[in-house]
């Protein structure tokens, strides 16, 4: 099969031939139909992450394709189902897997950093459990469910005990998992929704995904956000970007008793202490989402399905959608469809 490889030292990815994996006991073999490019996958190629990253490697931890295979053990899960694909695969065995949290496993395999993923024709998933039906959803439709969907939905679970009617909460980069959180605030909560960001063209989409007002980045950032609170501040702020600005930003405007949820990797830091935020606010990062949090996605995708839209790239033209991603130029999700380039290098 194709697979794009993350190799020592280097910062691009090699699309070499390698053996197809063949699924045993548990494991499911998934033809991958489509794999999203997140800016996580940036910052692996850019270093950052190195202490977390196997090399040689296949990146592409946001996949979603059809059951090409089983292994022996498996039942009850037909060749031709189209899924998305758990980025957390963990042991099922200790505290965190039994209670739902495989993403934290301190045994488990992460795609695309500690196991192969899904830049390839071909994914080997450990466990059946790992892989959720996507129903009447087309699997690259459902390529964003794996990562830009599940942590946007955790995070709006993680913050929605906070969000009383009226109350107002803000989305910080309204990207991808932004634009999936939006629709999520607004499908489950009566909260006045504020996405910031500052690329007009993500604004743009924000307002289409339901969010009450959208604020360009500027020097007044946080004095507009806070009119649009009465001056009560924000009883909950989620960061996707994660940069020492916006998590300055999320600080000022988070009120007494508020949340900040961080997401983003950019590697900022926030000042902790009494001076530096509204009384009793709580910090807490989100780690992708769990299982259960996947099933909710694609549940929700049934019924209220938000229409991201895609950029779509061969396998082949990988780094190329790389560079596009870094330079901000793509809008909505930038995806990989590793069978379309199968068809095209072979016909
Ligand atoms: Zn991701
Ligand atoms: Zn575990």
């Amino acid at each position: 099969m194709r697979a794009a490889r993350l190799f020592p030292n280097a910062t691009t990815l090699e699309v070499i031939d390698l053996t197809t994996p063949v699924p045993t006991n548990d494991s499911v073999r998934v033809a991958v139909m489509g794999a999203g490019i997140c800016h996580s996958d940036l910052h692996v190629l850019d270093g950052q992450f190195e202490h977390l990253v196997r090399r040689p490697v296949t990146p592409g931890h946001e996949i979603a394709g059809v059951v090409d295979a089983v292994g022996p053990d498996v039942q009850g899960l037909d060749i031709g189902t189209p899924v998305a694909v758990m980025v957390g695969w963990g042991c099922g065995r200790c505290q965190w897997c039994l209670t739902g949290y495989e993403q934290l496993c301190p045994q488990g395999l992460e795609a695309g950093s500690t196991a192969d993923g899904g830049f390839a024709e071909y994914v080997l998933v450990p466990h059946a459990r790992h892989v959720v039906p996507l129903g009447n959803i087309s699997a690259v439709e459902g390529t964003p469910f794996g990562c830009a969907a599940l942590c946007a939905y955790a995070a709006v679970q993680r913050v929605l005990p906070w969000l009383t009617a009226g109350s107002a909460v803000t989305v910080v980069g309204a990207g991808g998992l932004g634009q999936y959180a939006l629709h999520y605030l607004r499908s489950l909560s009566d909260a006045i929704v504020i996405a910031v960001d500052q690329r007009p063209s993500a604004l743009t989409r924000a307002a289409e995904a339901g969010a009450h007002h959208c604020v360009l980045s500027h020097e007044q950032v946080a004095a507009e956000i806070l009119d649009y609170t009465a001056g009560e501040g924000c009883r909950a702020v989620i960061d996707f970007v994660g940069s020492d600005q916006t998590l300055a930003l999320a600080a000022q405007i988070t009120g007494t008793r508020g949340v900040i949820a961080l997401l983003g990797l950019s590697g900022g830091h926030l000042s902790y202490g009494f001076e530096s935020l509204a009384p009793e606010v709580t910090l807490t990062t989100v780690v992708a989402g769990t299982l259960s949090d996947l099933h909710e996605v694609v549940r929700l995708a049934q019924t209220h399905r938000l229409t991201m839209p895609l950029t779509t790239y061969s396998l082949e033209d990988i780094n190329h959608a790389i560079d596009d991603l870094r330079s901000g130029t793509i809008s909505g999700r930038a995806v990989v469809l590793p069978q379309l380039a199968a068809r095209t290098v072979t016909s």
